[in-house]
């Protein structure tokens, strides 16, 4: 039986792809509801709930393009490969765990 284990401990870049449009799509679908009612002054919660799913879109937007440049998995930052696991619970994370938490602290 040979050894089809790929070198890199990540799925596809098709499986990545489905998946991080799969997440836009939707968020994109939530955002769509809000809208309407999402002004500071209408509606302050659904306000910031829309702000963060923009957020999320403009990641999941980045990731994509990153997938498609081949540097999906890669840190931004430091250039390291970012963890599988954090991959896994934040498909699009942009940075490894050690630099985020560097952004976070700062
Ligand atoms: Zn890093």
């Amino acid at each position: 039986m040979p050894d089809l284990t790929p070198v890199a401990d990540l799925p596809p870049s098709a499986a990545i792809a489905s998946r991080l449009e799969s997440l836009l799509r939707d968020r994109e679908t939530v955002l769509r509801e809000l809208e309407p009612r999402a002004l500071p002054t209408v509606d302050p919660v659904a306000y910031q709930t829309a702000a963060s799913h923009r957020a999320v879109i403009r990641q999941l937007t980045d990731a994509l393009e990153r997938v498609a440049a081949g540097t999906y998995g890669l840190c931004g930052r430091c250039g390291e490969p970012i963890a599988p696991a954090r991959l896994e619970v934040l498909p699009q994370a942009s940075a490894c765990i050690g630099c985020q938490s560097r952004v976070d602290a700062a």
